[in-house]
């Protein structure tokens, strides 16, 4: 089992992990999910020492290892490490790569060395290229070579930090493959990955990275389909967005629709979705809403989704309530309800806008 409690890591630039606590238990698979830059591969480098928490405690069973004089050494070994790019010695064919560590840090014998070496190749498929160079290899292989490595050590957990996003695409499914396989061991597992589909297939549980720390935890099914919060829903759903405030009466209308049309051109929206946006924006902001809301404060937010190519805009404001089709502007209330797939109310007195206008705009309706 991993305990993490309130761990810090702070760079001069940046501070990736501000207070992350979280307990990993033995057997579990976990997928390290999220925006690149949010502090993954320092989350997995911190936990096998490769990087010294700023703050914080980590225990690995009842050992914490983040206290003064603890054996980073040993550490590592129950923690094994598999990174993007494998770090194969040149000089060791790779039988000796696997054989090395072993020998070396945990006094094996030459022949156990050999023979665990030789069973792990061929679990991972490569024994026929045991007295090759790394060189002699793919990258695929290579990777499968690395993670036979990790295992001669016999770690309670493995780490892999996004094993397959530095391979040729048509080598990732053999290295996929080994570590599902890995996967159904039982080992406890951490692996950071951009591959959703892989990621669902094989974890038991998700961390979603974000905003400093472990934003959203949870089981496949709950993140990857149903993300109770907000940038897990975008990040999953690969979401775009744009958010617009219209905060004076003389707002630049013109602007605003530049600033659409440059969200639409950069989110690859469809033209039948991008004049939509486009409509409803008029109709409701500059025509319906606009005219008679003296405190303009007027939010609005566009979501697009690629994979159903289907966009949301909010439109949200304060004051009592008022919905468009009190607006007394019937042909604008008419065009809009005529172009788009679904337009909804909803008032909530308690919320800071407390009107909330949605409408959702498809391509094929
Ligand atoms: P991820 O793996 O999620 O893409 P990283 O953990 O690599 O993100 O990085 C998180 C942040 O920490 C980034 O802003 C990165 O620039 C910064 N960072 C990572 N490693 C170092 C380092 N050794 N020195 C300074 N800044 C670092
Ligand atoms: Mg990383």
């Amino acid at each position: 089992m991993i305990r993490i409690e309130h761990l810090k890591k702070e760079y001069p630039d940046s501070t990736p992990l501000k207070d992350v606590s979280v307990e990993i238990h033995d057997g579990e698979v976990i997928a390290v999910i999220g925006p690149s830059g949010t502090g993954k591969s320092t989350l997995l480098r911190c936990i096998n020492l490769l990087e010294t928490p700023t703050a914080g405690k980590i225990w690995v069973d009842d050992t914490e290892i983040t206290a003064p004089g603890c054996d980073i050494h040993r550490i590592r070994q129950k923690l094994g490490m598999v990174f993007q790019s494998f770090n194969l010695f040149g000089h060791l064919t790779v039988i000796e790569n696997i054989m090395a560590a072993p020998m070396d840090l945990l006094g094996r014998s030459k022949q156990e060395a050999y023979d665990t070496g030789m069973r792990l190749l061929r679990s991972v498929g490569l024994a026929e290229k045991a007295l090759r160079y790394p060189d002699d290899l793919s990258g695929g292989q290579k990777q499968r070579v690395a993670i036979a490595r990790t295992l001669a050590m016999d770690p309670d957990v493995i780490l892999l930090d996004e094993p397959t996003s530095a391979l040729d695409p048509t080598m990732v499914g053999e290295v996929q493959e080994v570590i599902r396989n890995l996967s159904e061991t039982g080992k406890t597992m951490m692996i950071v990955t951009h591959d959703m589909s892989f990621a669902r297939t094989i974890c038991s549980r998700v961390l979603y990275i974000d905003q400093g720390g472990i934003y959203e935890d949870g089981t496949p099914e709950q993140i990857f389909d149903d993300p109770q919060k907000d940038m897990t829903r975008r990040f999953i759903r690969r979401l775009k967005v744009l958010e617009l405030a219209v905060d004076s009466p003389e707002y630049d209308f013109l602007g605003a629709i530049g600033k659409i049309d440059e969200y639409c051109f950069r989110s690859d929206i469809p033209p039948r979705v991008k004049y939509r946006i486009r409509l409803a924006f008029e109709e409701i902001v500059q025509q319906m809403l606009s005219p008679l809301l003296d405190h303009t404060d007027i939010h609005v937010t566009v979501e697009y989704a690629a994979d159903s190519e289907r966009a949301v805009m909010t439109v949200s404001y304060g004051g009592g309530r008022f919905e468009l089709a009190d607006a007394g502007n019937e042909l604008s209330y008419h065009v809009l309800k005529q172009s788009v797939s679904g337009l909804s109310y909803d008032y909530s007195p308690e919320a800071e806008r407390s009107n909330t206008i949605r409408v959702i705009m498809q391509e094929k309706p």
